[in-house]
């Protein structure tokens, strides 16, 4: 924790969190979440006790991250980006561990401003939502989603540009195949993926 930077009103509970990693102001870290290396997690961003967060992950400005929520290596999450954990949430019946909903968001992946997770689903690797964005169901690697219901428009590049119809990027030549998962809505517990694309060169 030498390496952890925690502004003098910022609040980390957590003895996890990888060295160079800076909490800004107002943010509050729970004990036991655990949050890797080079992390910036901004001004009034709140990360509970079971959630986990990979290396170089940006929370902005406002954004929750919950209990059962994994976001892997450089996830970007936009400001007032909202994750939940449970569908039928009430306040009589206090649910936890196993009975939390998890969702996992793939390396890479960027959550535009304001955009809300359903739980329970897995965003693939580059994928992008759309600011506003209300993601209900899982998201293909490198796709590019939009909309409530948050739906695939067309695909990305890992640089973050919209890729062509050939599947190539106009601004750094990266280009990708279908590597033929299961695709928008698929997938589930062991269901092998999410589906959408891969690096071709
Ligand atoms: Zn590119």
């Amino acid at each position: 924790m030498s390496g952890v930077r925690v502004h003098p009103n910022g609040l980390c509970e957590s003895e996890d969190v990888g060295d160079g990693t800076r909490v800004w102001a107002f943010a509050h870290v729970l004990p036991g979440a655990r949050i890797g290396r080079d992390c910036n997690i901004c001004d009034g961003a709140f990360v509970e006790g079971s959630a986990v967060l990979g290396d170089r992950v940006t929370v902005k400005n406002g954004t929750l991250v919950f209990d059962g929520v994994t976001c892997e290596d450089e996830v970007f999450l936009g400001p007032n980006v909202l994750f939940t954990n449970d569908l039928r949430p009430r306040a009589a019946i206090k649910r936890t561990g196993e009975a939390l909903l998890t969702t996992l968001v793939r390396r890479g992946a960027t959550l535009g401003a304001g955009t809300v997770v359903v739980c329970g689903v897995e965003i693939g690797s580059h994928a992008f939502a759309a600011a506003g964005s209300v993601v209900t169901g899982d998201v293909p690697a490198h796709a590019f989603v939009a909309g409530n219901p948050a739906r695939v428009k067309g695909w990305v590049c890992e640089c973050g540009q919209r890729l062509s119809e050939a599947l190539t990027c106009p601004d750094c030549a990266k280009s990708y195949r279908e590597d033929g998962g299961g695709g928008a809505g698929g997938g589930g517990a062991g269901g092998g993926g999410v589906g959408g694309l891969t690096r071709a060169s």
